[in-house]
């Protein structure tokens, strides 16, 4: 492959991240990396690319077409993994093993525009780290299975996509600290004085058939519903997941889409009772 044919930003199925050439896939995925290693305090403020789309000859052709990525700096273990449990095949690659620089090289599943490199991917999966050829064994004379893979394998095998939906997860649990304090000091309710109760609780409530005690008891179930029972944490999850898909519908331009999940986004952030508990 040479450098004429390298794909550019107008190419088909092709955009840019940070000035670079790359798939949509990766300009989809490298913001949301960068946003869950800010909120796991990985990165100081923006991830550090190398090489994307691109021809260098110590890649060996895996940077020719997309979903390949190399980036400085993000080559700890941690950095590492969780490029791996967002569906990256991703390795810290060093100048021991004759690279020029030390990088984190990854290679995103799922992904249609990464046919030279996804060799590496599998032979991740298969326990290898992607580098050489295997000389003997199951996978002898096979590119990739070269060494023995030096990272553990992540918790499931997700795609880039599904990295993604797994990541803004993450981030919203990582990132909303201030919703858990607001709801903190009100989790355990004063007691309401005795003196109060004695008066108060047998008090029928006008045009009600409960009274005072039977209308606080039953309220607070509810709100412990919500509380602790972690009906406000599924639905921000929820609402999270939604504005990964209101991304891509903005992204291709598809108002329609976009105002129909706002709404959705709308309706679960909404503090309205939870449906009846089955
Ligand atoms: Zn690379
Ligand atoms: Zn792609």
């Amino acid at each position: 492959m040479g450098g004429a044919s390298l794909p550019t930003p107008s190419t088909p199925g092709y955009g840019s991240y940070a000035g670079r050439t790359a798939c949509d896939c990766l300009v989809a995925w490298l913001p949301v990396y960068k946003r869950l290693l800010l909120a796991k305090g990985l990165i100081k403020s923006d991830i550090d690319v190398w090489q994307l789309t691109g021809g260098a000859p110590a890649s060996g052709g895996t940077h020719t077409q997309g979903g390949a990525y190399d980036l400085l700096y993000q080559t700890s273990p941690a950095h590492i993994a969780v490029a791996r449990e967002m569906g990256a095949g991703a390795w810290g690659r060093t100048v021991a093993q004759n690279f020029s620089k030390d990088h984190q090289h990854g290679v995103l599943y799922g992904c249609p525009h990464n046919d030279p490199a996804v060799y590496q991917y599998t032979a991740m999966r298969n326990g290898f780290n992607g580098l050489g050829r295997a000389t003997s064994g199951r996978f002898a004379g096979m590119w990739g299975y070269g060494h023995l893979d030096e990272y553990p394998k992540p918790s499931a095998w997700r795609t880039w996509r599904q990295g993604i939906a797994w990541a803004e997860v993450e981030i919203a649990r990582l990132t909303r600290p201030a919703v858990k304090a607001a709801a903190a000091p009100a989790r355990k309710p004063q007691p309401v004085p005795a003196k109060e109760a004695d008066m108060q609780f047998t008090d029928k409530i006008p045009g009600r058939s409960e009274n005072v005690g039977q209308a606080l008891a039953r309220a607070l179930w509810a709100y412990e519903q919500i509380i602790d029972g972690g009906s406000i944490d599924r639905r921000i999850d929820s609402a999270v997941a939604a504005l990964a898909e209101l991304r891509v519908a903005v992204a291709k331009g598809e108002t329609e889409v976009a105002q129909s999940i706002l709404d959705r986004i709308e309706v679960d952030l909404s503090v309205k009772p939870a449906p009846a508990p089955q």
